[in-house]
This record gives C-alpha cells, structure tokens and sequence, in this order.
C-alpha cells in the first residue's frame, strides 16, 4: 500500500471508531449490523455495502445490507461457491471488479435490486484462519478500487470479523458458522496409542490480541517496530548460539524463519495494520489470518509449508509483543495439543508439560515425531482432516486412539462412555504389567526375545516396567537435534553412560548417528537435498564426516569402559561401507587401549539392513556383523519406493503383503546363524509382530508402548501353527493377509 494516502488512513481510522462505538452499543444484533453496513458505505463512498456471513451449509446469506433491498436480507442465499461472493470465499482474497454483471462468476438475483451496480469489491471475513462470511461493497459507477482501499476493506472486514465472533454476537446467530461451538467428533489415524482428555492448546500457542484498535497509530507503530526487532534479535540470537537451548523449530527451520522475518513485505503489510488503526497484536493477526486462510487453501504441500513458517513467525512476533518468546510458558495442564504437523524437535520441548495427547491435521505414523510421542506414551492420532478449522483453543477434547477419534467439546455422553473406558483400560494396564515378569514364549515353547527402542534418557524409565530384555535401538541422533551445536565428545559420554547405568544388567544396542532424512541437525546445513531420505544421511555422513563418527565412537567407548557395549550402524548400503565402519571402531578400541582406557569386557558390532541392497547381501555382512537388525521404518520406504513421511501413501502399501513378507523371511533365512531383530516399528504392533514371528523373527524390538500387548499375543499364539498359516498365505496370489491373520487371530482365540 505504497501509495496510500493519509486520507485513506484517516478515514478507516474514523470508520474503526465509529465500529468500536458500535461494538460497544447495547442494542440487538440486527441492528447493530445494519449500522455497521451503513456506516462504511458513507466512509467508503459506496453505494452499496453488505454483510453475507457463511451458514453451516457452506450458503452464503445476505445479514445486512446498505443500498440493496432490504426485503432481501436474510431470504438472499448463495448455495456455496455460487455467484462472485462464492468466489471470494472460494479464494479467500478480495475480489475486485469494474465490471461485475459480465463476469462469469456473476449471479443475478433480482429480489436485491443490484441491477444498476457496476462495480464489486468482496473481501473475506475470516476469523483465526476460518471464513465467517464476506464483506461487499458496490458501486453504481464502473470504478476500479485502487489498492489502498482494498487493503482498508480488509482491515474492516478483520475488526467485523472479530465483533461478529465476540460472544454476545455470535450467540444471536446461531444458525451461522461463527465459531464451532457444536460437539463433533473427528477421526484420523492412530499413531500411538492411548486414552486423553484435556483442553486443546493450538500450536504454537495463540496469543489472542485482546484489543483490536488502537488509540494511538504512531505509538503502535513503534511498538510494532520493537516487537520486529526483538523477534529479529531473538532469532539471530538462536542461530548464532547464544541461547542455550534450541528454540521451537529445528534448526533449518529456524534459519528459513529468520530469513523470513526479513522480509520486508511482511513488515509492510503489519505497518499498513496499525496506521490504518490497529493494534500491532491486532495487526498481527489479520496478517496471521490471511496467511493461516492460504495455508488451508494451498494444495501445494511446498506452498503450504512456506505458509505454515509464515504463521510461525506471526505466532513469535505476537509472543514478542506479549513479552514473551517462551513457548512452553503457554502450556495449560491437561494440554491436548493441536497442529497441522510437529517437528521431533518441537516436540521434545514439550517432554516436561502436562501434555496428555497430540492431534495433527497431518503427519505419518512411521515420522520421528511419532516415534517420539510413543516413546514419551502420549497419544497421538494424525491425518485428521480439517482438524485445525474445525477446533478453537481451549476446546475440551476427548481422545480415544482405539476409534481413532477426537472428540470436540463433547457433550456429557461421550464423558461418561470415556470415563467407563478409562477405568476398563486402568484394569487392563493393571492385568497387562503382571506380563511384564512373565517370560516370553509360545504356547509350544518358542522364545521370542522383545526388546525396547529408545531415544531420550527419560525412555529408559520403562525398560523395568515394560519386561523388555534389553534395549534393541538406542537411537543417538535425538540429542544432537535438540543442541544447537554439535554434542561434544564429553555431553555425548555422559549421555551414553547414563543409559547404560539405568539399563543396569541389560544390553543397550546403540546405533551410530542417523541424521538426515527428517532428522535435521544444526551442523548439516547447506544444500537442501531432493530426496534427503535417500540423500547424504546416516553412515554415509559418518564416513564423510569421520570425525563426527570418532567422536562418537570414543564417547561410547568412554561410557562402556570394562562393560558390554553393542554398536549397530544405520543404512548400511554396501558391505565395503561397514567394513570401513567397523574398523575405525576397532582403531578406536585400541587408541583407547594405548590411552590406558579399558576396552568393553564384550564388544558388539552390527549393521542395520535398511537399504534393499543390503538386504540382497545379507549373507556376506552376516559372516561380518555380530547382529543384525532390520529397520522396516527405512526398508520399507525403499522396498515400495514410498515415501514414509508421505500423508498421502501412509495408507497405500502394507507390510502384511506377499512382497514385503517374502522379502523379510528371505533376510532372515540368509542372514543365518547371526542374530537378527526387527527394529522398525512395525515390530511393536501385535498383528504384524505375530507375521514377522511367523517368518521366522525370534528378536522384536519396538516401542515400549507396544511390548504388553505383542507379549500377549505370543503368549496366546501356538508358533507351528503360525508357521504353517503364513507358509500357506504366501502361498497364495492376492490374500488379503492381514484379513488372513485378523481371522486366524479370531479362530485361535488370540487378542491382537
Ligand atoms: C527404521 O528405519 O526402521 C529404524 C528403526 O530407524 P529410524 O526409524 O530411526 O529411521
Ligand atoms: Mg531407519
């Protein structure tokens, strides 16, 4: 709005006032929009002005209009998409034209009278991201609407936005789709498993701008400048170190924020909020509003990531103007947390809040942050369509992982029925952790050895309680996401030697460093690969970066000194690439030596197969490694070439498949007599557990959230049985075989 002039600004300036004075007025809500209509037509200089705010049906309906018939107020409908104010809530940017009546969007509707108006400009009412309706103004005179009067319709449309919505408004309308109020339940996938009530916290956290306008446009427009400098200041302050902690996002992220909070457009679009008479908060999130709109409406996945930064930094300069950039400050007990999608790195900023489940719009099931949520045990369920429009911060939800379903602002029904669950389910953990001492073993007798994932310190807490035998994965990469700088050999020691003091007499596999792909760490910055999950990650960084791996391994070595230490390298994609690993870890052991260090009393080396190449080498690095274990999370992506981080194949291919299983039992059959696990997470769900044991698998290592349940299916399961079941699905073509097992579950009596 370069060329706006003072006068556009004085006169939304006074049109704000004379919004504000309404808002104030006692009278009903009818003729409270009629004033409104009225008022902004004069300052507009329209000839017509109207309000069409948005039914639950998606229709469009005429509330109050200045200029057009009035008997056509609240009988005008327009059926969702229709006519140009169908395209304005369709785009959700403002529409302007000179020449209405020939567009080909034009819907004539003879009972408003609009026959002589030649010009239309409609600019959405949205509301945190959610259209409520479209504000209209018209003009006899074919006119074109220069910007500035445009950006000031949408200034106005934002403050009607906000007074509609306000409580007393929006409760004399109900028909209309002001703010979900409604209880309704939302279903999506389940990514850990669990029962949760609690209140709905929108990440990151809304900080509502309490009051719209401003009194003084020059004082918040310094404010404004001030909460920039200190959002600007804040991030450079993250990126060069200087905070001890990783901020909200990783760091990449982080480094595309700051570059963002830059940009001088956005800042233009924030100053042009409060000179035209808004608070800097409420300049905000008109802005945070136009962007949040896009994001929902984006069907580019790069585009709506772009945008979802943008809010990002929306959400940080209001916490700056609030005084505050502490994310974790905002957190409510009981917090259900709300988001189009989490970063593992976001989500470890929570690990010490009151968090008792997680709902995303998107996200996958085999992504870190759900690997993490099991880990830390809070019920996550992700890919729940229009999750964010459809919940309002502080909601009460209810979530039950096992309908995979969210329960919003639930009615006293769907409390009770919660309530009885929740008590069924205290008395089956009760029933379920007195499996945790009882071994693991058939009916007729075969030993399945379950082991734990973990990540953080905090996972260890769960190996007693879980009767997992040991740790199968340690992944090692958690710690270094969450430091802004590379770990030192020291940090790293201390890491390591607490995990294998809380493990006490039980094996700890740790696997080297597995950056990349998803797991994004401050050193790696550079160029953004295409395909990172194939890219330069895991091992191969290692090897390049060998100082990074000697590091590593000498803290490993350091913290297993005289004890039993167990190193097991992801992607390994070549046998050549784990012989190289494998000697320098030997190197390693003997600087150690010639350092007067003690040397583990048993030394175990290992390899991951993740990487279908391996997979067909599998008998040679078997003569080489002490261990193997297959990671079906990686694996699988690149058996079906299926991105595992991809909402939209999440469903599409399936382990419980001919292809995937036979691919898994021709790896164990080769890998011999060397020990082999399963680690992908896979291993933790009772009915894909049971196919792998079926193959062959006798070590299953999985999140500690899965043990009881895969431990009670073993206990239930007669493996011969099991082994001629699955011989005789794979010998089939086109078995459903996870309908297969779900039915010999049922004959055999089995709980999966
Ligand atoms: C796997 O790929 O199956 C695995 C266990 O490793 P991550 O999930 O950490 O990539
Ligand atoms: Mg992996």
């Amino acid at each position: 709005m370069a060329n706006a002039n003072l006068n556009t600004f004085g006169s939304s300036r006074r049109l704000l006032r004379s919004l504000r004075e309404l808002m104030a007025d006692e009278g009903d809500t009818q003729t409270r929009l009629d004033h409104m209509v009225s008022q902004i037509a004069r300052e507009m200089v329209a000839d017509v002005c109207s309000i069409y705010l948005r039914r639950s049906d998606g229709s469009m309906e005429l509330c109050a209009t200045e200029g057009l018939k009035s008997e056509a107020v609240h009988s005008t409908r327009m059926k969702d998409g229709e006519g140009l104010v169908g395209l304005v809530a369709e785009s959700l940017e403002p529409i302007s034209l000179s020449d209405a009546p020939h567009h080909k969007r034009f819907s004539y509707r003879p009972e408003t009278g609009e026959d002589p108006y030649q010009s239309f400009l409609g600019v959405p009412m949205l509301r945190a991201g959610r259209l409520i309706g479209v504000l209209v103004v018209q003009n006899q005179a074919q006119r074109t609407y220069p910007e500035d009067e445009i950006d000031v319709l949408q200034t106005i449309a934002t403050v009607l936005g906000e007074i509609v919505s306000a409580t007393d408004l929006s409760s004399q309308l109900p028909d209309f789709e002001i703010k979900p109020s409604l209880p309704e339940s939302m279903h999506g996938r389940t990514f850990a498993k669990g029962l949760a009530k609690g209140i709905a916290l929108l990440h990151a956290p809304e900080v509502a701008a309490t009051k719209l306008l401003s009194d003084d446009p020059e004082a918040e427009e310094s404010r404004l400048k001030d909460g920039l400098r200190d959002l600007r200041n804040g991030l450079d302050k993250l990126l060069t170190g200087e905070a001890n902690t990783l901020g909200a996002v990783s760091l990449e992220v982080l480094e595309m924020i700051a570059l963002l909070a830059q940009d001088r457009n956005w800042e233009k679009r924030l100053v042009e909020g409060t000179r035209a008479g808004l608070t800097a908060e409420a300049a905000v999130e008109q802005v945070r509003s136009e962007h949040r709109a896009r994001m929902m409406a984006a069907k580019d996945q790069y585009l709506r990531d772009r945008l979802h930064d943008l809010e990002e930094l929306d959400n940080r300069l209001l916490r700056h103007l609030a005084g505050t950039d502490n994310l974790t400050q905002f957190i409510p007990e009981e917090a259900i947390l709300v988001a189009r999608d989490i970063g593992p790195a976001e989500l470890l900023e929570y690990a010490n809040t009151d968090l008792r489940a997680i709902l995303l719009e998107e996200g996958t099931s085999s992504g870190h942050a759900a690997i993490i949520a099991r880990a830390m045990g809070i019920p996550m369920i992700g890919q729940i369509r229009g999750l964010l429009a459809r919940t309002e911060a502080g909601d009460r939800i209810i979530v039950d992982t096992n309908a995979g379903a969210a329960y919003l602002r639930y009615d006293p029904m769907v409390l009770e029925a919660f309530e009885a669950r929740f008590r069924a389910q205290t008395a089956e953990r009760v029933r379920v952790n007195a499996l945790k001492d009882v071994a693991s073993i058939t009916r007729d007798g075969k030993a399945i050895k379950l082991m734990m994932n973990a990540g953080l310190v905090l996972d260890l807490e769960n190996l007693d309680q879980s009767g997992a035998e040991g740790v199968g994965l340690f992944r090692t990469e958690f710690q270094f996401m969450v430091s802004n700088k590379l770990p030192r050999v020291d940090a790293q020691t201390t890491l390591y030697s607490t995990i294998v003091e809380n493990a006490g007499d039980k094996p700890v596999t740790f696997r080297t460093l597995d950056l990349g792909g998803d797991k994004i760490a401050r050193f790696m910055k550079g160029e953004r690969e295409e395909n990172p999950a194939m890219g330069w990650r895991a091992l191969r960084l290692g090897l390049d970066k060998k100082g990074i791996l000697i590091y590593q391994l000498r803290a490993l070595l350091r913290a297993t000194e005289d004890k039993h230490l167990r190193v097991m390298f992801p992607l390994v994609s070549i046998v050549s690439e784990f012989d190289e690993a494998k000697e320098i870890l030997l190197k390693e052991v003997e600087w150690a030596k010639s350092q007067g260090r003690k040397p583990p009393k048993k030394l175990e080396i290992g390899a991951m197969v993740e990487a279908p190449s391996i997979a067909w080498s599998v008998s040679e690095i078997a003569k080489k490694a002490d261990f193997l274990s297959v990671g079906t999370n990686d694996l699988m992506q690149f058996f079906f070439a299926s991105d595992r981080g991809s909402t939209k194949l999440g469903e599409r291919y399936d382990i419980l498949s001919k292809p995937a299983l036979s691919f898994l039992k021709f790896i164990k059959e080769n890998a011999g007599d060397t020990p082999i696990s399963v680690c992908g997470e896979h291993a933790g769900r009772p009915l894909e557990a049971m196919a792998l044991i079926g193959i062959g698998f006798d070590i299953l290592s999985m999140p500690p959230s899965g043990l009881s349940a895969v431990k009670e299916m073993i206990l239930a399961t007669e493996f011969r049985d099991l082994r001629n079941k699955i011989q005789n699905i794979l010998a089939q073509d086109n078995c459903d075989i996870r309908n297969e097992l779900r039915n010999f579950c049922e004959t055999k009596g089995i709980i999966v």
